[in-house]
């Protein structure tokens, strides 16, 4: 057997019989150690260096201080290095009383010098266990070390730590004890963990928690509440980890108190339901405000010209043709209906912001329609733009809601008239497209300016280049919500004083 110690073995050898002693020594030599001999056991006792000597090898039988009372002195040396009797023949009795004493083993003086081939490969065994021992020792105290600086830093940490076991309680850092606002560490040992995890998440916090134990999972950041010793309840983050405390399996629960970041966050969310409630009243009153410019502005115009015609009537009805009379009557009508329309359009956009567009829809034949929609504008009696048609021959009837889908038709044709100069085409087409209908109506008009075209299906919302062209700025607002009522999307593409065109997409319902 070959040594692989660090650094070569040092035996000290108290034996009295010097021949037998140096060829011992030459022996051991060769099998790698290095010897010191004694020959009594003062000199043993003299000899002996605790720092140095890694193995004692003592005869029992020796004059004057015999192995027994070598062992007993030596003894009294912390630590101690291994030491190995060796008595005489059928003098067991004395080797049991050496290994009371603290000898590692013993060895029998054969007479025909066995034990000298013995030798060697007992000290070399007892140096193995030696340093085995040596070694758990030191993992031992790494472990006391790690636990300790483990303890240290939990006792100092800010989070509430609790370690159970068995799902009882069986360490509580100061934090946790502040945090679950216990008198002292006392009041959580060994009660139940269930006790300070809050019913109304206890299901959810303990399924996640058994995990750990059981597949020795990892919970990360896991909202929960828990239930402090006082009753009330605390919100917290829960961390759990399985870890080995004390020598035995265990889970480990970090818990941070978020009450105050709770609140914060509360703060933010009424702070922003505050400030969208503020926006929506401001939009409110934003519209009020451009309703009220637009009723004073554009209900005034019907309402003169109704009126000077109600007048002139009074009048000089006496001097007019019947035809005139006539003309005034209807002038009068026309501008009630213009007017009818405009306070439909305003409740119709009232209503839309408060719930969605209702449709009501049926087969309809949308070529018709929009033949009605065009017709509307032939009794005009200032020049408009000529209106071009173009339906796909393949239109079957569509599922819309009629009077809706012509309001929106009537009200497309209506701006595409009066934003263009009448020497211009006016052209509306409708083409079947994938699965379902696209209407497009084109003009060659003012345009929209491209900074304001977001805006414009705004209730109330006119671009700054209508000039004198009269208007609510209700209609695209009805239009959109008509459109999306079906379920459809609109689009408008325009160019200043190039023209505009508004493509409404009607999905087959
Ligand atoms: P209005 O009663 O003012 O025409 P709408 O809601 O129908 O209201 O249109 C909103 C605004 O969009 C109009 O005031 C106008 O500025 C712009 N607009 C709509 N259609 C056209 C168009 N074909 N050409 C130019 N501008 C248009």
């Amino acid at each position: 057997m070959q040594l692989t110690f660090e650094k070569t073995p040092r035996v000290l050898y108290i034996e009295d019989d010097r021949g037998l002693a140096l060829l011992l020594k030459k022996r051991l030599e060769r099998q790698g150690f290095e010897v010191d001999l004694a020959v009594n056991g003062e000199e043993g006792l003299k000899l002996f260096d605790p720092e140095n000597h890694d193995v004692i090898a003592v005869d029992q039988n020796m004059p004057d201080l015999d192995g027994l009372d070598v062992i007993k002195t030596l003894t009294s040396y912390n630590p101690i290095p291994p030491i190995v009797m060796i008595t005489g023949n059928g003098d067991e009795r004395v080797a049991v009383e050496a290994m009371k004493l603290g000898a590692r083993d013993y060895i029998v003086k054969d007479m025909d010098g066995g034990y000298l081939e013995l030798m060697p490969s007992v000290l070399m065994q007892l140096l193995a266990h030696e340093q085995l021992l040596h070694e758990k020792r030191a993992a031992e105290e790494k472990l006391r070390d790690s636990e300790a600086r483990y303890r240290s830093l939990v006792e100092l940490s800010p989070d509430g730590i609790v370690v159970y076991r068995d799902d009882t309680i069986v360490y509580v850092n100061e934090a946790a004890v502040r945090l679950l606002q216990a008198a002292s560490a006392g009041d959580l040992l060994g009660e139940p963990v269930a006790t300070v995890i809050h019913q109304d998440c206890f299901e959810m916090v303990w399924s996640r928690l058994q995990r750990t134990q059981i597949g020795g999972e990892q919970v990360r950041l896991l909202e929960g509440t828990m239930c402090r010793l006082d009753g009330h309840r605390v919100d917290v983050e829960i961390m759990a980890a399985p870890i080995v405390f004390e020598h035995a399996p265990a889970t480990q629960m970090i818990l941070r108190d978020v009450t105050e970041r709770k609140r914060a966050e509360e703060a933010q969310r009424e702070t922003e339901t505050l400030r969208i409630a503020l926006e929506k009243e401001k939009e409110l009153s934003d519209l009020k405000t451009r309703m009220m410019v637009t009723i004073s502005h554009e209900f005034r115009t019907p309402l003169t010209i109704a009126f000077s015609s109600a007048e002139l009537l009074e009048r000089f009805q006496n001097r007019m043709k019947p035809e005139q009379q006539t003309g005034h009557l209807r002038r009068i009508e026309a501008q009630i209906k213009r007017l009818t329309q405009m306070v439909d359009d305003v409740s119709m956009v009232f209503h839309s912001t408060f719930e969605r567009m209702m449709v009501n829809t049926e087969l309809t034949d949308l070529r018709e329609l929009s033949r009605l929609a065009v017709a509307q504008f032939d009794s005009d009696e200032q020049p408009r733009p000529r209106i071009q048609t173009s339906i796909d021959d393949d239109l079957s009837p569509i599922l819309i809601d009629p009077a809706r889908i012509r309001y929106v038709l009537t009200n497309l044709l209506s701006n595409a008239l009066k934003y263009s100069s009448p020497d211009t085409d006016v052209l509306l087409s409708i083409v079947c497209r994938g699965s379902g209908i696209l209407i497009q109506i084109v003009d060659h008009g003012i345009g929209i300016p491209a900074e304001e075209q977001a805006r414009i299906f705004e209730p109330f919302y006119r671009a700054r280049n209508v000039g004198m062209v009269g208007g609510t700025g209700l209609g695209l607002s009805i239009v959109k919500d008509i459109v999306e009522g079906h379920r459809g999307i609109i689009r408008i593409e325009s160019e200043v004083n190039k023209g505009t065109s508004v493509s409404v997409f009607l999905p087959q319902q």
